[in-house]
């Protein structure tokens, strides 16, 4: 019996709209067996969503992506199935919610040079104790009547070149790869096709995450990927030798092309991340 499994997906802890718990409860309604919350910066969702997961027979995993760079690129690295209470895991998220908050605090002194007010005030209120990002500022944007949609609000003020786009020193692929297999994960690198890399540069940095211990990419992100993409990424998987993963990096409702499940039971050609997974995962 083939299994749908969703191993993207964010809720409250970082930039998601529905709480843990309501994303299990979703997953399972959209047919979801196999869910991974997929935080940025942080794995919180996982002991909150257990519970529910457990009342409705889903399957979770644990999961978290983290902010990365490569070559000055923001990457997106996926842990999954690593130990949450590994102190390693536990400093990760220390760490990255000290430059996440002071990021925050930047992005903030630079709208407020713009006229924009209270920013950080107000996207600390929408994180709501989550790990607060860009989308948080972008949110109060929109309510403050600064922009018209989030979209307005990324393409003027916080989106790559813009002034809330602060140069930030993430850590690199190696420092990232080590926490997650340090914590007995598999570290598998998000939505490859996202960061517009020429295939030559593509390659270069699945063969740098192969060199650092990294075990995957995704073959599937969200449901708007043509056939052909997907064989290109599983074909870039058998290549360096990676497993694959798959995910809708679902945000809210309301957005078909990243919803849970959207993915369904696809057939890879290239070995899935769960292959090694126990029967009862
Ligand atoms: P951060 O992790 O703080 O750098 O914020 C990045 C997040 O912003 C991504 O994970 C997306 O959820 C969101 N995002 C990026 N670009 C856009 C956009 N154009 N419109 C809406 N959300 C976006
Ligand atoms: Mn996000
Ligand atoms: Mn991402
Ligand atoms: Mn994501």
């Amino acid at each position: 019996m083939s299994i749908c499994y969703d191993l993207h997906c964010h809720s409250t802890c970082s930039d998601g709209a529905l709480s843990p718990a309501d994303v299990v409860k979703r997953a399972h309604a959209q047919g979801v067996q196999c869910l991974a919350i997929t935080d940025h910066d942080t794995f919180d969702a996982y002991e909150i969503a257990r519970p529910t997961a457990e009342e409705l027979d889903v399957t979770l995993i644990s999961g978290v992506e983290f902010s990365c760079q490569w070559k000055g690129k923001n990457i997106h690295i996926v842990g999954l199935n690593v130990d949450v209470q590994h102190p390693v895991m536990k400093a990760a998220k220390c760490l990255m919610n000290e430059r996440r908050l002071s990021r925050a605090k930047k992005i903030a002194e630079r709208l407020e040079k713009l006229g924009v007010e209270n920013a950080f005030a107000e996207a600390e209120a929408n994180a709501a104790g989550g790990q607060i990002g860009r989308p948080h500022f972008a949110k109060y944007l929109v309510e403050a009547g600064y922009v018209k949609n989030l979209n307005q609000a990324f393409k003027r003020y916080l989106g790559a070149g813009k002034p809330g786009d602060i140069k930030q020193q993430w850590p690199e692929f190696e420092e990232v790869v080590g926490w997650i297999r340090q914590a007995s994960g598999v570290a598998i690198i998000a939505h490859p096709l996202k960061y517009k890399l020429t295939r030559t540069k593509l390659r270069e940095m699945c063969a740098h995450f192969r060199s650092c211990g990294g075990h995957g990419i995704e073959v599937i992100s969200g449901g708007h990927q043509t056939p052909a993409e997907t064989k290109a990424l599983c074909d870039l998987a058998n290549r360096f030798e990676f497993l694959g993963s798959v995910g809708s990096d679902f945000h809210k409702e309301g957005m078909s092309w990243q919803e849970l499940g959207c993915i369904g039971t696809p057939n890879l050609s290239c070995t899935p991340v769960w292959s090694s997974w126990s029967s009862q995962q």
